[in-house]
């Protein structure tokens, strides 16, 4: 397999990966560098020693943006998008070796590693439109001969923390959309994740200086939560959007707090999908299966808890049990297999973990868990998918476990079933599979799901780069991607102009000298 990474490089023009990236005159110079080796959880073999940032790195980085960012924004927001557009036809044209990259680095399936690198081109082209609707409102003074209007101006620097299970994607939902808005990023990934930022850091670095436009629009910073955590207090840092666990989520929300800076959190989830008795029971099995194995459950909004009448609650277990026993799992760049790895053995030792802790509560599996051994298994971290019967109070269905385990809650009403649904800390994505117009509106409604993302007869898992994407509660309220999501990269100025001979007050306040 290290051919295959080799080959890739080489498409890439990737000679030195440590050279890659490099934005900032003294990165990796330091003698307290430290190198890290960074292992495939696909078959546990080193894929590459990358340099991790030390304090100093990052500043002269966050030096390097904050001047870059001083003639960014200069150049017309229609000019950026034409940028941002050739990015996207870089990825395009990388897309085959980019996305065997993400699978081969994170372990997804092959489909899903296209399908991440599918997910940047499409918000290349999201924003490359948006480059020309950057719209702000115009609002009648109640002064004659005064003109009011609001206008979008960027923020600066806007800081990208990522997580390893979309190991590219997220980083292109904010860059994107920052650098159109003429903001420059600092994009500090996953450590489980390096390679396939330096691959997404280069090419765009490689379009950037095609059109002689100065190094820093575009900055990657490889390090530890400790360079997230610099970045946080940073208060040249306007903007963090951090993606990950609802515990970094918080230490990044109080540190950004602190200093009344802005961030945009998209945390965990505990997604549910309700089956109601007139669902279309092979079509939820489906979004259900996809939902609970896709990614070996390790999305944000993988499906956690299926939430069952009790009409249908039997015959949809066994459709279930049935369908487990044909998933095919192994290495994820061959396409027969719908599973691959957990990310590595700390994953799986967590998985592990959650199934005694279910069992202890009272959890009944219904499909066993456990670690695979052997050859095709050989780098400790591929499991089986379960699926366990439980009560939603229980303290391990109410906490996200980043496997694949499913567990199966039966309800009578459709109100008890969104009170279930609801009953969850974490407020990301949520379904329900029926045929009934008023328990799909029910869902819908101010009444029903609490969660960012409602869907009926799709299941919890994948969006589109259209919507606002994003959660409620402990998901964070962030909101980013498509919709006007943009505005949280941009800064909103009130201008209120007196074309008048006279200086009339608000109010009708009189001052008279
Ligand atoms: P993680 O929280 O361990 O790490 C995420 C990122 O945060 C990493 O880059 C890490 O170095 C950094 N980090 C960790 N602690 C930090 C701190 N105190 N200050 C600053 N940075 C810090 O998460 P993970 O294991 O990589 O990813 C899995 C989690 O991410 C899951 O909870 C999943 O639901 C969540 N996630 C959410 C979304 C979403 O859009 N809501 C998308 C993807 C993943």
């Amino acid at each position: 397999m290290s051919l295959v990474i080799s080959d890739i490089l080489n498409h890439l023009h990737i000679n030195d990966i440590n050279e890659a990236f490099s934005t900032g005159s003294n990165w990796g110079s330091s003698p307290d560098t430290e190198v890290k080796d960074i292992f495939s959880p696909t078959d546990g073999k080193k894929i590459a020693s990358v340099k991790f940032a030390t304090a100093d790195d990052y500043n002269s980085v966050v030096e390097t943006a904050a001047k870059a960012f001083k003639t960014w924004r200069t150049i017309p927001a229609p000019k950026r998008g034409e940028i941002v557009r050739q990015i996207g036809e870089q990825l395009r044209a990388n897309k085959k070796e980019l996305g065997t990259l993400v699978s081969y680095e994170m372990g997804k399936s092959l489909q899903e590693g296209y399908g991440e690198v599918q997910e940047m081109i499409d918000i290349c082209d999201f924003a490359v439109g948006l480059s020309r609707q950057l719209y702000g409102l115009t609002m009648h003074s109640e002064r004659p001969e005064h003109r009011m209007y609001e206008q979008y101006h960027p923020l600066g620097i806007i800081g990208v923390i990522s997580a390893f299970n979309f190991p590219v994607a997220v980083w292109a939902w904010n860059a994107m959309l920052a650098w159109v808005c003429g903001d420059v990023c600092i994009w500090k990934p996953s450590e489980k994740t390096p390679l396939t930022a330096i691959a997404c850091q280069h090419i765009a670095q490689e379009v950037f200086k095609a059109n002689n436009i100065e190094e820093g629009v575009s900055c990657l910073i490889i390090g530890d939560r400790e360079v997230g955590e610099l970045m946080a207090n940073d208060s040249r840092v306007p903007l963090v959007s951090a993606t990950g666990s609802t515990r970094m989520g918080k230490a990044v929300s109080a540190a950004v707090g602190a200093r009344l800076g802005k961030s945009l959190l998209e945390l965990g989830g505990n997604n549910a999908i309700i089956i109601t008795e007139n669902a279309d029971l092979d079509m939820s099995l489906i979004g259900a299966v996809f939902g609970a194995v896709g990614t070996a459950g390790q999305r944000c909004t993988s499906t956690r808890r299926l939430i069952i009448h009790e009409n249908v609650y039997e015959a949809f277990k066994q459709k279930l049990v049935s369908a487990y026993s044909q998933i095919k799992i192994g290495d994820p760049l061959n396409e027969n297999n719908h599973m691959g790895p957990l990310i590595d053995q700390d994953a799986v030792n967590l998985y592990l973990d959650s199934i005694e802790k279910c069992k202890a509560e009272g959890g009944k599996f219904v499909v066993e868990g456990g670690k695979l051994e052997g050859d095709a298994y050989r780098s400790g971290c591929y499991v089986k998918p379960c699926i366990a019967e439980v009560e939603n109070h229980y303290q391990i269905v109410q906490h996200e476990t980043f496997a694949p385990i499913l567990y199966l809650i039966k309800y009578k009403t459709i109100e008890e079933a969104i009170e279930l649904q609801n009953g969850v800390p974490q407020g990301l994505s949520s379904a329900i599979m029926t045929n009934n117009l008023r328990e799909a509106e029910t869902f819908l409604s101010y009444a029903g799901s609490d969660c960012g993302i409602a869907n009926v007869n799709i299941g919890t898992s994948g969006a589109e780069i259209g919507g606002a994407f994003g959660g409620e509660k402990e998901t964070g309220g962030g909101r980013e991607s498509g919709s006007d999501a943009w505005k949280v990269y941009m800064r909103r100025q009130t201008n209120t102009i007196n074309y008048s001979k006279t200086l009339p007050l608000a109010q009708g306040i009189k001052f008279d000298l």
